[in-house]
């Protein structure tokens, strides 16, 4: 059942319900990063990890498996948080990087396609201003933030042109930005159920905890449901209105950094 997000009970509110789940349970915590972790910025390269989170996040991981779950890149995302001992799952969990350097990649095959596209959509949107192309490895974003409200539909008419040239590529999206992504049935839903399974965490005794704020993270939220348990916190942002799967929600990325000191404190008491 989603709700509207305004409608979701406060994740601090609650937090004694919250704390009753993990309580004696095995959690694994799942973070998205712009907009749950890093305030948005007008330049996506300008995003950091602010330190109280930083300090949050170093002591989660002593207690319990981290992931950051991001649209950017591996490295990008991993160089962003720069923590040792993390899991860092790029590209909606397309590519993923463990703690000792092991990593997985999907989609590899569908680089010809992507890059191609690439090409296609930077003619296609030469007369658009304010779009702006973003190259990554397992996609291809199309970010319309700057482009002015009448040129919107252009926008999106330009980038489903060119999907549709291409049988192996799908189109997707999240906030202020469309995505050329391999047509391959991975998001970060199924990125969370392997990662699951893979940290022996697939039972029932597991906890996992999610925090995102996009359209993406809605797939995992789905995740956690299917799994039969979970917590999920939708970083409400300014869109409150949208219908999630999350089950609480904190008002802002502030709020999400307080909510994993809290966590921080409830998992290692003693410091
Ligand atoms: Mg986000």
């Amino acid at each position: 059942m989603s709700r509207s997000i305004r409608d979701l009970p406060d994740a601090t509110e609650r937090w004694s319900e919250i704390s009753e789940q993990l309580a004696g349970r095995r959690p694994a915590i799942f973070l998205d990063f712009d907009g749950t972790l890093a305030p948005i910025v007008e330049d996506p390269d300008a995003a950091t990890l602010p330190d109280l989170t930083r300090a949050a996040l170093q002591r989660l991981r002593d207690h319990c498996p981290v992931t950051v779950m991001s649209g950017r890149d591996a490295e990008d995302v991993r160089d962003r948080v720069g923590i040792d001992g993390l899991v860092y799952a790029g590209s909606h969990g397309f590519d993923v990087i463990w703690p000792d350097g092991r990593r997985r990649q999907r989609g590899v095959e569908f680089q010809d396609s992507l890059r191609a596209a690439e090409v296609q959509l930077h003619q296609e949107i030469a007369d658009i201003p304010g779009a702006a192309l973003e190259p990554k490895r397992f996609a291809v974003a199309l970010h319309y933030r700057r482009v002015p409200g009448h040129r919107v539909p252009d926008t999106e008419a330009a980038i489903t042109r060119v999907v549709e040239r291409f049988d192996d590529l799908r189109l997707t999206g999240g906030k202020q930005v469309f995505e050329l992504r391999p047509d391959l049935d991975w998001d970060k839903g199924r990125a969370l159920a392997w990662l699951l399974a893979e940290l022996g965490l697939d039972g029932g005794d597991a906890v996992p905890v999610y925090l995102g704020d996009d359209l993406t993270d809605e797939d995992a939220f789905a995740a956690l449901r299917a799994h039969g348990a979970g917590i999920a916190v939708v970083v409400q942002g300014e869109d409150d209105a949208r219908t999630t799967l999350g089950g609480y929600r904190v008002r802002d990325v502030p709020a999400a950094a307080r909510l994993l000191v809290r966590l921080a404190e409830t998992l290692d008491p003693d410091a």
